[in-house]
């Protein structure tokens, strides 16, 4: 068991800012010899340490902060889809519903509450962790998230660029399904902390809430005034509006599929968010179409 499986599951308020250390046991000895496969968060899922000056470790920091489902590896891995075919066996066989009941259940809930979880812990009274076992950790990572050199090499660049304190992840997963897909990237030992959806509190805060983002710079120990200097990446609209509404000076919407980038071209309000000029001293949402590309971005703005 590693270090994390055997801590209990606390809620947010309770995190300690300890390191945490993961091994993937799903990995052959061989798989988890290579640079990466090991997670190792310095400040586990926070807070950030206070100095004795009582400010925070670094005066002044920039923090990356990164998104990691369809973010830090491709949509065509249709991870949302495995997720989407667990969760309708979720509500199947734990509610004991006919295919159709299921569907039409899980739809009624994401409409109403964003995430059907919401709905399965109001109306049924599920135990969301039981769920995030079953849902989450059930997915077979291992078939279709591969060791990414190039992931590596990119997020490497830009920690060597000396351009920032720190990187941080911000999920809207539970913590452990984060864990397993850092160490299935070879990606596990290029942040410093995660901030996770915490499945076990009622009511359940997650990205775009303003309320994830706060508790986010909390533990990072950011004031409203240091966030013009931080970074942020992610591959939903609304997760970005949100950060950039809050005053994160460089929000970057990764946008991998042209169609999407279509769409969201045709947007009102397309302008205002990514045009630039009118917003508060030029600030825009950039878009990034290739991850590949993100070292350039970082260094041309
Ligand atoms: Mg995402």
């Amino acid at each position: 068991m590693t270090s994390d499986q055997s801590s209990s599951l606390n809620s947010f308020e309770q995190t300690t800012g300890q390191p945490v250390t993961y091994i993937n046991p799903e990995l052959t000895p061989t798989e988890n010899a290579k640079p990466g496969r090991h997670v190792h968060l310095q400040f586990g899922y926070g807070p950030m340490p206070v100095t004795t000056t009582g400010t925070s470790t670094a005066n002044n920091k920039t923090i990356f902060f990164f998104d990691i489902d369809n973010c830090l590896y491709h949509k065509s891995t249709r991870i949302f889809e495995m997720m989407q075919v667990k969760i309708h066996d979720y509500f199947k066989h734990n509610l004991k519903l006919s295919d159709e009941e299921a569907t039409h259940l899980h739809m009624d809930y994401y409409k109403t509450y964003g995430l059907a979880l919401e709905g399965l812990v109001r109306n049924h009274q599920v135990d969301a962790l039981d769920y995030n076992s079953q849902v989450d950790d059930a997915l077979d990572l291992h078939a279709v998230l591969r060791y990414d050199k190039p992931l590596r090499e990119v997020l490497l660049h830009i920690k060597n660029s000396g351009k920032f304190d720190y990187f941080w992840l911000v999920t809207n997963a539970y913590r452990n399904h984060a864990l397993r897909v850092l160490s299935f990237l070879g990606i596990g030992d290029l942040f410093d902390g995660l901030t996770y959806c915490d499945y076990a509190r009622a009511p359940i805060v997650c990205k775009p809430m303003v309320g994830y983002f706060e508790r986010v710079f909390e533990l990072t120990r950011l004031s409203d005034t240091d966030l013009k200097r931080q970074w942020f990446v992610d591959d939903s609209a609304l997760n970005v509006r949100a950060a950039f509404d809050l005053g994160v000076g460089y929000v970057i919407h990764y946008v991998e599929d042209p169609a999407d980038l279509a769409q969201l071209k045709k947007k009102s309000d397309f302008e205002k968010y990514y045009g630039g000029g009118s917003g508060e001293e030029g600030r825009r949402i950039f878009i990034l179409t290739d991850f590949q590309d993100l070292p350039h971005l970082v260094n041309r703005v």
